[in-house]
């Protein structure tokens, strides 16, 4: 009953040559990285809208601020141009470096919030760069993969319809647990090597070695394969 099985196993290696020559072209992985880029770029913009909508309140925040305390400062000095006595002159000088010190303190964010902005438009600039190349390396790729997918489906039809009368030969129940299998591995199918498993060498138990024993098709419970016994 493991024969034919292992007739279709054999077999089915023309078409898992097929899917992994398509799985691992440059075609669709140039396809698919392109498509992913194109995909998430608009979350990219999303976060450098908010960033830019950030620094520019920010940045306006500063320059009325400023402004502000330029017009306190022109109020100052004029008060300071009528006063007379000592005291009110000394406090009008200690207010107007106080203006002035903020001022500073005011500009140096303004600059540091301009090189922010700067950056911002260079990322922009590289986003929108980034998005053009992925674009067309999308329609580039996408084409080809196509044709590379064409080019094989002789060899993949053919590989198919040897599966297909292979098949019949096989218990169904046991063609059921392959083909389960199969999505995720290949090989499926290995033989017991005394009391370990032939694809991870790890040990069985002794239930699954009675089992065995009994010419019962197994599953490794560590990795997933299914074991036979000659
Ligand atoms: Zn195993």
């Amino acid at each position: 009953m493991i024969e034919a099985l292992l007739n279709y196993q054999a077999a089915d290696a023309k078409l898992r040559k097929v899917e992994v020559t398509l799985a691992g072209s440059e075609e669709r992985k140039k396809t698919l990285s392109a498509k992913k880029y194109i995909e998430g770029v608009e979350e990219t913009l999303k976060k450098l809208d908010e960033k830019a909508a950030e620094l520019y309140g920010a940045y306006n925040g500063c320059v009325s601020e400023i402004a502000k305390l330029k017009e306190q400062g022109t109020e100052f000095s004029g008060a300071a141009s009528d006063a007379t006595d000592k005291s009110a002159l000394d406090y009008l000088s200690k207010k107007t470096d106080e203006i002035l010190l903020k001022i500073k303190s005011l500009s140096d964010t303004v600059n540091r919030i301009n090189g922010e902005i700067q950056n911002l438009l260079k990322e922009y600039a590289q986003t929108r760069a980034k998005t053009k190349a992925a674009k067309e390396q999308y329609e580039e790729n996408l084409p080809k993969y196509a044709e590379l997918k064409n080019s094989l489906k002789p060899e993949k039809e053919q590989a198919e319809k040897e599966l297909e009368e292979l098949k019949k030969k096989v218990d169904p129940a046991l063609m059921e647990r392959y083909l389960k299998k199969r999505a995720s591995f290949y090989p499926v199918a290995y033989e017991v090597k005394g009391d370990v498993c032939g694809a991870c060498s790890m040990q069985l138990s002794m239930n699954e070695i009675g089992k065995l024993k009994n010419g019962e098709v197994i599953e490794c419970e560590h990795c997933g394969r299914l074991l036979y016994s000659k």
